[in-house]
């Protein structure tokens, strides 16, 4: 009698040990199907926060459309928040912008990616080109100083776009977790000067390329 009950006992056991295992493998698995999905359905808003830069993020929008895997979204706009301003440099502090930026975004599988006429600056540096916060999410672009017109050269849209272009890949990468990169004809070299950025491309060294997170749209070479 007792032997019969053990092993109903053993049997019931085993049928919750199985039960256990199945139920969690299909967590594991549906898991593994939300993350496929959320890594297709990451966004990336391009947010002008002028009216002049409407032009830039939106021409912005249509190349990155091509070059990574986001799903690109141009309807959103906002401000430059008064308190970055600097009277005393006559520009934005960056930092801020990003601060007030990662409010816009509704979940973590968006990014933005601001635009404006205007200057930035850091603390450190007298201006940038550009700025982002990984971690947040978020990063600008300055037209301001990528205008050849800011160097007493001929006004030129074509040559701002092809600039911008190579700060909007700079700050996507570092949103997808790439750091700078010492290769100077590499998007993700830390350009200083016009020199600099006019010298480096828009695309990613080998490196870097290996280092990227996420899927990226790279031509075969
Ligand atoms: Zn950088
Ligand atoms: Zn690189």
């Amino acid at each position: 009698m007792s032997y019969i009950i053990w092993q109903s006992l053993a049997l019931g056991v085993l049928i919750l040990v199985m039960g256990l295992t199945g139920a969690i493998l299909l967590v594991a698995i549906n898991r593994e199907e939300d993350r496929e999905e959320t890594g297709l359905q990451k966004k990336l808003y391009l947010v002008p926060l002028d009216e002049v830069s409407r032009g830039l993020a939106d021409w912005l929008g249509s190349k990155l459309s091509s070059k990574f895997r986001f799903k690109i979204n141009t309807s959103m706009v906002a401000k430059l928040p008064e308190e970055s301003y600097s009277a005393s440099r006559d520009s934005y502090f960056s930092s801020i912008i990003l601060n007030k930026l990662q409010f816009l975004k509704a979940s973590e599988d968006e990014y933005i990616l601001a635009v404006t006429e205007e200057d930035l600056f850091t603390p450190n540096t007298d201006y940038v080109f550009s700025s982002s916060d990984g971690l947040a999410g978020v990063a600008i672009v300055s037209a301001q100083r990528l205008k050849p017109e800011f160097y007493g050269l001929p006004q030129s849209d074509e040559v701002v776009r092809m600039r911008a272009m190579k700060r909007a890949v700079h700050e996507i990468g570092h949103l997808l977790t790439l750091d700078n990169c010492d290769e100077n004809s590499c998007v993700m070299y830390s350009s200083k000067t016009i020199s600099d950025l006019d010298y480096q491309s828009d695309k990613f060294c080998h490196g870097c390329k290996l280092e990227l997170t996420l899927p990226v749209k790279v031509p075969k070479t």
